[in-house]
């Protein structure tokens, strides 16, 4: 294997730190690139896992964020911590994603209190096991309705505060592997991380005549406590990082990383992909 010496030491390009150096040894490209546009970001199921560390790696940038989740205390505990870790402005609201009208009064009180409106992250979510042979209607109903039927419906206001947002504006999603594959357990679940990769691309074409990008992430197993579980089944987890190559499971912070990413002007021209962040699980065959 070839070493890379720049790599290893600094994941900045030296040239790249030089050119960008805050004055305190920080290379300021994270805030300057990573945290362009400046405008405040929506961050749906901010009150845990994904949506929490996306929250707190836009707020590490300087962008405003808005927190919903339909858990007070873990929605007001993700803006606090991104207020006392990074400062800048962080808004906290219940909203229970599912439900249209209540999202269509939110959206606007959400650009209220960021000054404004430029980037959303659909990360609320639900999963439920329950195969084909034994699905009930209201799982079904639930698992569409807030992890893909509420993205959509966010969606179709932002428009509008996009434009007063300015350039730059963007939509990320949060499919899964299982929008890729299929898992016998959970066939609500993957029709609606399906469904978020349809939209996403339908969205993109609509939001790209505007100047707005919309993408979706699509990761393997993260640690959170939707996957809890099915970590606390005997030797789930542990097979599980065997068959990775990467040898285990992703951190929040892995995947928030990456949509930080698709938020801002270093992703400015990508629209209606997907990016797969699975410790390369999907890349390998079985053999
Ligand atoms: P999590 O359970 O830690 O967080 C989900 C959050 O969504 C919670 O705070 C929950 O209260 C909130 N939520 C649920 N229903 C809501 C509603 N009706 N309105 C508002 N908020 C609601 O789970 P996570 O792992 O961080 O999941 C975030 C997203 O990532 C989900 O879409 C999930 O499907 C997806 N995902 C997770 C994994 C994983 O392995 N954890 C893998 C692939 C994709």
């Amino acid at each position: 294997m070839t070493s890379h010496p720049d790599r290893q030491s600094d994941p900045v390009p030296a040239n790249l730190a030089r050119a960008t150096t805050n004055g305190d040894d920080r290379p300021a490209v994270l805030g300057e690139r990573l945290g362009s546009p400046r405008t405040g970001v929506l961050v749906t199921g901010g009150g845990s896992g994904i949506g929490r560390d996306t929250a707190l790696a836009l707020a590490e940038v300087g962008r405003p964020v808005c927190v919903w989740d339909i858990d007070a205390s873990g929605a007001e505990e993700t803006a606090a911590l991104c207020r006392e870790r990074h400062g800048g402005v962080a808004t906290w609201s219940v909203v229970d994603v599912a439900d249209t009208s209540t999202v269509g009064r939110a959206v606007p009180d959400a650009e209220a209190s960021l000054g404004s409106l430029g980037g959303f992250v659909h990360a609320a979510g639900v999963s439920g096991a329950m195969p084909i042979d034994l699905l009930e209607d209201d799982l079904w109903d639930t698992t569409l309705n807030i992890n893909l039927r509420a993205g959509v419906m966010i969606c179709r206001q932002l428009i509008e505060p996009f434009r007063r947002a300015g350039p730059g504006s963007a939509v990320v999603f949060i499919s899964s592997i299982e929008g890729l594959f299929g898992s016998a357990f959970i066939t609500a679940y993957c029709a609606s991380k399906g469904g978020v990769l349809g939209v996403m691309r339908s969205i993109a074409q609509r939001f790209a005549a505007e100047g707005f990008r919309v993408n979706a992430v699509c990761p393997g197993a993260v640690d959170t406590p939707m996957l809890a579980p099915a970590f606390a089944l005997p030797g789930f987890r542990e097979q599980l990082e065997e068959r990775t190559p990467l040898q285990r499971v992703s951190t929040p912070d892995e995947i928030a990383r990456p949509i930080r990413f698709l938020l801002s002007d270093e992703a400015s021209f990508i629209t209606g992909a997907h990016l797969t962040i699975d410790g390369g699980l999907t890349a390998i065959t079985a053999v």
